[in-house]
C-alpha cells in the first residue's frame, strides 16, 4: 500500500519552532518511506481558530521547503481539508458508534470545554467514567428534557498495544490510562479524537507523526479506528521542544514564532538547526529538508524531549 503522511496544524495562532520540528519530521518520515504528504487544517475549535492562520501555516511550511501532494491549497484526494467543513462525515461515524452502543450521553459540565482541540501535555482533562454512564433510560430522559448532552465514548477495560515508530513498544489500558472522552460536545461540535480518527482513516493516512504529548491519544484513536472498522495507521511520536525553563513550546505562551524566525534567518539555517536537535546533522549546518533524508533513514531520533539549543541571536528573538 502507498504510504501517506500528514501535517495537521490547528490554526489557533502562528506556528512556533516546535510545530516546525514535528512537521519536518513528519515530512522526512513520509518521504523516507517513499510516500506522499497531505495538509489538513484542524479548525474545530472555532473560538480559537482563524482561516488567516491556516493560510499562514501553509505559507510557513512552504517557506521552510516542506511540500505536500494533497490537501489544503493543493486539492486532490478525499477533501475537504478543513475540519470545520467535514461535519457530515463525523456525524456518520458518531451514529455508527451510537448504534454500536459505544457512546453515552453526558450532562457533566467539566471536560467539554477543550474537547475540540488536541490534549497537549499539562492540560487537565477529565479522565474516566462519569455518573452519566450508568444512568437508566428514565434518568437520561429526565436530564435530556433540561438540556442537551455531550456524548462520551464508553471505553472498555482493555489494553491497546502498538509499536511507535520512534518511541518503541507501547501499551495503554483504555479505562485506566485514557478514560471515557468526549466525542461530541453539547453544542454539537465534534471532539478532536473522533475527528482526527475519521480524517486519518478516510484520507488514507498510513503514518501519523506528531508530538510525543499525543502518545496516549494514539491508544484512543486505535480503539476508535477498530470500533469503526478502519485499519489503524502507524503512529510515530517525536520529542517535544522545551524552552530554557523546561516548558513545552506553545502558541499560548507566545514562544518563538515562525514570523520572528523568518525575519532573521534563512530557511536552510532553520532546517539545519532543527536537524541538529533531531541528531541528524552537526551544529551550524544549513541545508534543505531533502538533504536530511539519508541521515533520517539511518539514525534513531532521541526519545526524550529536547531543550532548544542556542542559534545565533535566538535569545534576542524570544518575545
Ligand atoms: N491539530 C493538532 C495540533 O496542532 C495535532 C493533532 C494530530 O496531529 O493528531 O496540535
Amino acid at each position: 500500500m502507498a504510504e501517506k503522511g500528514r501535517f495537521a496544524p490547528s490554526p489557533s495562532g502562528r506556528m512556533h519552532l516546535g510545530n516546525l520540528f514535528s512537521c519536518l519530521l513528519a515530512w522526512l518520515d513520509a518521504r523516507a518511506a517513499g510516500g506522499t504528504v497531505l495538509l489538513r487544517i484542524e479548525d474545530l475549535d472555532r473560538g480559537r481558530c482563524r482561516e488567516e492562520h491556516a493560510r499562514q501555516a501553509a505559507e510557513d511550511l512552504r517557506w521552510l521547503g516542506l511540500d505536500w501532494d494533497e490537501g489544503y491549497e493543493a486539492g486532490g484526494g478525499e477533501g475537504p481539508y478543513l475540519q470545520s467543513r467535514r461535519t457530515e462525515l463525523y456525524e456518520a461515524a458518531f451514529q455508527r458508534l451510537r448504534e454500536a452502543g459505544l457512546v453515552y450521553p453526558c450532562w457533566c459540565s467539566r471536560s467539554q470545554r477543550l474537547a475540540a482541540s488536541a490534549p497537549h501535555l499539562g492540560e487537565h482533562r477529565d479522565k474516566g467514567a462519569c455518573p452519566c454512564r450508568a444512568f437508566t433510560e428514565e434518568e437520561r430522559g429526565l436530564h435530556a428534557s433540561q438540556r442537551p448532552p455531550a456524548w462520551k465514548a464508553a471505553v472498555p477495560h482493555r489494553s491497546v498495544a502498538f509499536t511507535d515508530l520512534f518511541q518503541g513498544p507501547q501499551s495503554f489500558d483504555l479505562a485506566e490510562d485514557c478514560g471515557d472522552f468526549v466525542v461530541r460536545r453539547s453544542d454539537g461540535i465534534f471532539g478532536y479524537q473522533l475527528a482526527v480518527t475519521v480524517d486519518d482513516a478516510l484520507m488514507g493516512v498510513t503514518r501519523v507523526v506528531r508530538g510525543r504529548d499525543l502518545l496516549d491519544s494514539a491508544a484512543r484513536q486505535i480503539w476508535l479506528m477498530e470500533s469503526l472498522g478502519f485499519p489503524p495507521p502507524r503512529y510515530g511520536h517525536v520529542p517535544l521542544l522545551l524552552s530554557a525553563d523546561g516548558r513545552r513550546l506553545s502558541k499560548r505562551d507566545r514562544d518563538l514564532d515562525v514570523g520572528l524566525l523568518r525575519a532573521e534567518k534563512r530557511p536552510e539555517e532553520v532546517v539545519g538547526w532543527l536537524g541538529t536537535m533531531a541528531g541528524l546533522c552537526p551544529p551550524g549546518t544549513a541545508c534543505t529538508a531533502s538533504e536530511l533524508l539519508p541521515a533520517f533513514r539511518t539514525h534513531e531520533l532521541p526519545r526524550t524531549d529536547i531543550y532548544v539549543p542556542r542559534m545565533g541571536g535566538y535569545e534576542e528573538m524570544m518575545p
